[in-house]
């Protein structure tokens, strides 16, 4: 049985690899496959596995990336994942993605899809819009042609139909990927000294490139290895981080969080994978089935419209009543319009519940970790001291 810092290693290999070998590899192995990118934050990854293709998440390029061309696209005043994306592009590293989507979360990702279209016009491109209206007559009727349309792009890509029967399977696939995540969140809550954040970042961050089967099975070995070995407990306080869900932090970033101090026991990170709440189901119209879970069980954030006024920020609020946190982060990438014009409006809900937070920003290339271990270490110690007095 592997344990868990060999499995860690593994992922970490796929973390740093720019190049994709892995899903080139899969590409290669047999004639005719395709492999599809998508962008953050969510897309019907069971879409794309039905029609017999390899969903590849496309998450920008870390801190190991040096922006040469991609700065030259855009001004500097945006956040860093479109101009590293591009760089990704224009450096031959996405040459054998047949297939772009760009999900519907701000006008930055909105922006990059038509670049993409005009730059790479072999590719076949789709800008994913969803719905921001929750009636099944409206906002289920709208998106459901917007997956049937990605559906019959996605045949036409492939040369073959995908049918109801496939996409059913693909379903139950992804469920059991949403399950075996959720399994390793609960666990990382429960013991977070056991699963530390790291570890899960790279762990749910494998799923981004490698085949879904394949991934749970490491999400599997995972939580066997982790559940058999003890680490040590340390007196750190839990936290729950927001507004990671774009661009990535750099891994440091969270392993700076942990050395200062927090356990993590939630975040928005790899967000995909736990977008929808519960199982889709496998009977009845595939297509209708994920259009309903999109609209009455997906999670909240803010690239989503929250109709209900009373709902805004409650998840942050259940989050912490669930994993027993003591506190917030608001971390956000610079620049990043959905995650930062939304944090007013949650801080005003955390500190009505009084719930302690804190807030700063990043790119995915930030260095500096000092300042960021300072005010996390110090929040942990101001959270530890004021709950002994
Ligand atoms: S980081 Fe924020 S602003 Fe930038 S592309 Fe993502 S959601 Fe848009």
């Amino acid at each position: 049985m592997a344990t868990t810092a060999e499995i860690v290693e593994r992922c970490q290999a796929l973390f740093d690899d720019l190049h994709f070998e892995t899903a080139r590899a899969w590409k290669s192995a047999e004639p005719g496959r395709k492999v599809v990118g998508y962008m953050p934050i969510y897309v019907p990854r069971e879409i794309i596995h039905a029609a017999g293709m390899l969903p590849l998440g496309i998450l920008g390029g870390g801190d190991q990336l040096e922006v040469i061309h991609g700065d030259a696209y855009y001004q500097s005043y945006i956040c860093r994942i479109p101009r590293s994306t591009i760089e990704l592009g224009v450096s031959g590293r996405l040459d054998f993605v047949d297939g772009m989507l760009f999900p519907s979360i701000c006008d930055v990702i909105r922006n990059l899809s038509g670049m993409w279209k005009l730059m790479f016009p072999e590719v076949y491109v789709r800008y994913f819009d969803v719905p921001q209206n929750y009636v099944d007559e409206i906002g289920g009727n709208y998106y459901v042609n917007e997956l049937r349309e990605l559906r019959e792009g996605l045949e036409q890509l492939g040369g073959r139909k995908i049918t109801d029967e496939a996409l059913s399977r693909s379903i139950a696939v992804y469920n059991e990927n949403r399950r075996l995540v959720g399994a390793v969140y609960d666990f990382r809550a429960e013991r977070p000294w056991q699963a530390p954040a790291s570890d899960v970042y790279l762990l749910t961050r494998a799923g981004m490139v490698l085949p879904v089967e394949e991934h749970n099975a490491l999400l599997q070995d995972y939580l066997t290895a982790a559940r058999a070995e003890e680490k040590p407990l340390r007196d750190n306080c839990r936290v729950v981080l927001t507004g990671m869900f774009c661009e990535q932090p750099p891994l440091n970033l969270i392993k700076s969080l942990e050395l200062s101090g927090c356990y993590v026991v939630d975040d928005d990170l790899m967000l995909i994978t736990r977008w929808l709440l519960d199982d889709v189901p496998t009977d009845g119209d595939p297509l209708d089935n994920l259009a309903k879970a999109f609209l009455h069980q997906s999670t909240a954030t803010a690239a989503k419209y929250e109709p209900d006024l009373k709902e805004k920020g409650q998840h942050l609020v259940r989050a912490v009543r669930r994993t027993g946190a003591e506190g917030v982060i608001f971390a956000a990438p610079s620049f990043c319009d959905p995650a930062l014009l939304d944090r007013p409006m949650l801080q005003h809900v955390l500190k009505a519940e009084n719930i302690p937070y804190i807030a700063f920003k990043y790119a995915e290339n930030s260095g500096q970790m000092q300042p960021i271990r300072e005010q996390a270490g110090t929040f942990a110690d101001s959270i530890k001291l004021w709950s002994e007095t």
